[in-house]
């Protein structure tokens, strides 16, 4: 499996964090049940998705909460 440096896949997360809190607090401000679960969606979406990319690319292990500079597990310098 290829996986993108873990800093890009980080922007993609916040990005995707960002646009499904704002649908959510849309739905919520206009009241629009769809838009509420759209938003949750978005957001489960996100963290499937960081599950699934934020990994280190050496060692494939998931980085959890590190901030993307050095793998916790193996060491490496990310790109
Ligand atoms: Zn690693």
């Amino acid at each position: 499996m290829w996986y993108e440096s873990p800093r890009t896949v980080r922007k993609v997360i916040a990005g995707i964090a960002v646009t499904g809190c704002m649908i959510l607090l849309l739905g919520m401000w206009l009241n629009r049940a769809p838009l509420i679960v759209l938003g949750f969606v978005v957001l489960c979406g996100g963290s499937i998705f960081n599950l699934l990319f934020y990994r280190c690319p050496y060692c494939e292990k998931h980085l959890g909460r590190s901030n993307g500079e050095y793998c916790p597990y193996c060491g490496s310098k990310m790109e």
